[in-house]
């Protein structure tokens, strides 16, 4: 099941969520993650992490949607 990072360090200007089991390169260093929790969907891991960080938004690799 999805459990969803977000990265506390900023890229650009966007802070990524990123599916934390997922294989991807774009993770974050573990100091930078914040997590999420579990979501069926990761819009909904998105709009939390928005709640925090208004230009949140999803990783081009793991998060598709
Ligand atoms: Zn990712």
């Amino acid at each position: 099941m999805p459990n969803f990072i977000v990265n506390t360090n900023a890229v650009n200007g966007i802070y990524h969520v990123h599916d934390e089991n997922a294989v991807c390169q774009h993770l974050p260093a573990p100091d930078d993650r914040r997590s999420l929790g579990w979501f069926s969907s990761s819009q909904g891991a998105i709009a939390e992490a928005r709640k925090t960080y208004s230009s949140a938004d999803g990783c081009e690799n793991c998060v598709k949607e």
